[in-house]
């Protein structure tokens, strides 16, 4: 069991003024895992001092200097991979398979990206006569959600770095094993004291502490819509810039002559990997009315496949993160059923059969709902769970126009067996991602949503930008 009971601030790990702990629960098996301290705003301004003072040299690092912390940050990463993995399943209980394709090494991708992105942005250009200068914004707060504990802090923390801002960064309490590791990595890199430095505690408590805060320039933000919208408003006073990177409600369209079985695995493994915890998760499937049937029946079987249970084993599925987020999930299992859908394979309660040690895990029934409709709960409110909600459309326009019917626009995916008629379908939906015929991500291209989903977008160019200023100098030379 780890005791976490120390902060990050100007380039030493430190007590918080008024340390107060909280348990951290494996939520494998739900026994504790360790305690973490929670820091208050007083840890939060010296925290943000001791940032701003950093950034007067800071600002001033060259690209080259930069990409040289980058480089030291990615090599400690690739080093330290196999415990990054393993805080990851202490944390949130992903798979030791997943960790493979995912938790690991797509921390190490964001941070190379990064490094490439940088490399690629000009810092002085001319237009005519002016000189263009991208100078970085200033301090910058972090606020990370717990659900891709290693890469949300990769994205954050190297874009940052890359755009030459000092950092405070926040991660989620339920992210914590991982989020020290991070902070170890970089407490060994030899950035300067005060550019990087990390507060744990309550999002209400530091979080409202750090966004109000008149010296932060910038805040970048992943987690729910109603947190977000907080952050603005706090961020309004002082006229901060934003990123915000919220919900979802994607759809996986599923073009008519597809092929049913393999694409029913995508959309099983687009909604369920990560036991659906998935900002981008492909929570409603639209399929042809005609093939309905016969491709609920081929999610069932796929997700029949799908091993629920020990995360350090060889399941593919492991708990959700947190009794909270176990009975949010139940609560719109239940709703699904309520209203009507069709429960295809799952439900409530807790999958039978786990094994032994693991039966107070909070695991879920991957569930497959069929015959459901764009106006029932399960298709328009994120359940960031194992669920799956399949919506029968009639025509390809319908489908599109199902698609679009959501507050939320973070991604979508389109799967048929003409690309360029899914390439034409991709176009018209109004997120800021789309998946077409396949579910793999380039770390470097942007990420971000349309209306609800979020403000700004991250990773590669797209995101160090966002933590840039632009200045204009106008002069006869
Ligand atoms: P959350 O909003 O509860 O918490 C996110 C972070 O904000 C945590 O660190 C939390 O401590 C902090 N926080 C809470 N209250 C705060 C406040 N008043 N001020 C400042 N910070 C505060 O979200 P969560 O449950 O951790 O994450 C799940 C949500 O994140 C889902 O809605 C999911 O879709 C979203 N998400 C979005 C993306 C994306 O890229 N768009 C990626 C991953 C997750």
């Amino acid at each position: 069991m780890k005791t976490y009971d120390k902060i990050y601030i100007n380039g030493e790990w430190v007590s918080p003024v008024t340390p107060d702990f909280v348990n951290l629960i494996n939520p494998a098996t739900g026994k504790v895992s360790g305690k973490v301290v929670r820091a208050n705003e007083k840890d939060v301004s010296l925290a943000v001092k001791a940032a701003k003072e950093a950034f007067k040299n800071f600002s001033n690092a060259t690209k080259e200097e930069r990409i040289a912390y980058l480089r030291a940050f990615a090599n400690e990463y690739q080093k330290q991979m196999e415990e990054v993995k393993q805080a990851v399943t202490m944390d949130i209980g992903s798979p030791k398979s997943f960790n493979e394709m995912l938790h690991g090494p797509g921390g190490l991708a964001a941070i190379n990206s990064s490094i490439e992105a940088l490399e690629e942005i000009e810092l002085e250009t001319k237009h005519g006569k002016t000189l263009i200068i991208r100078e970085p914004i200033g301090v910058a707060a972090l606020i990370a959600a717990w659900n891709w504990p290693s890469m949300m802090i990769t994205v954050k923390v190297s874009a940052a770095l890359a755009a030459g801002c000092t950092i405070v960064l926040k991660p989620a309490e339920l992210g914590t094993h991982t989020a020290v590791k991070m902070a170890e990595m970089l407490d060994t890199i030899n950035l300067p004291k005060g550019v990087f430095n990390m507060v744990l505690g309550s999002g209400s408590k530091i979080g409202n502490a750090l966004t109000q805060h008149p010296d932060v320039d910038f805040v970048s933000f992943t987690g729910s819509e109603g947190v977000g919208i907080q952050i603005a408003e706090n961020a309004a006073d002082t006229v901060k810039k934003l990123g915000l990177e919220l919900g979802g409600k994607s759809a996986f369209i599923v073009l008519p002559d597809s092929d049913i079985s393999q694409v029913a695995q995508m959309a099983v493994m687009a909604v369920m990997l990560n036991s659906g915890q998935m900002c981008a998760a492909a929570s409603r499937t639209l399929v042809p009315a005609s093939i309905h049937d016969e491709f609920v029946q081929a999610m069932k079987t796929a997700v029949n496949h799908l091993k629920v249970g020990d995360p350090f084993g060889d399941a593919d599925i492991g708990p959700v993160v947190s009794q909270k987020q176990w009975e949010t999930i139940q609560y719109y299992i239940q709703s699904g059923i309520d209203e009507g859908a069709d429960l295809v394979v799952g439900g409530t309660g807790k999958p039978e059969n786990l094994p032994e040690g693991f039966e107070q895990g909070t695991y879920i029934k991957p569930t497959v709902f069929g015959n459901a409709n764009n106006q029932m709960k399960i298709a328009r409110e994120e359940i960031f769970g194992p669920v799956a909600t399949v919506i029968p459309y009639k025509t390809v326009d319908d489908a599109i126009e199902i698609a679009n019917d959501s507050p939320y626009g973070l991604s979508g995916y389109v799967f048929g067996p003409n690309n360029q008629e899914a390439l034409d379908v991709a176009k018209q939906l109004r997120t800021g991602f789309v998946f077409v015929n396949q579910l793999e991500m380039d770390p470097g291209a942007p990420w971000g949503g349309y209306k609800t989903s979020g403000i700004g977008r991250e990773n590669g160019i797209w995101g160090i930008e966002e933590m840039l200023e632009i200045k204009a100098i106008s002069s006869n030379e």
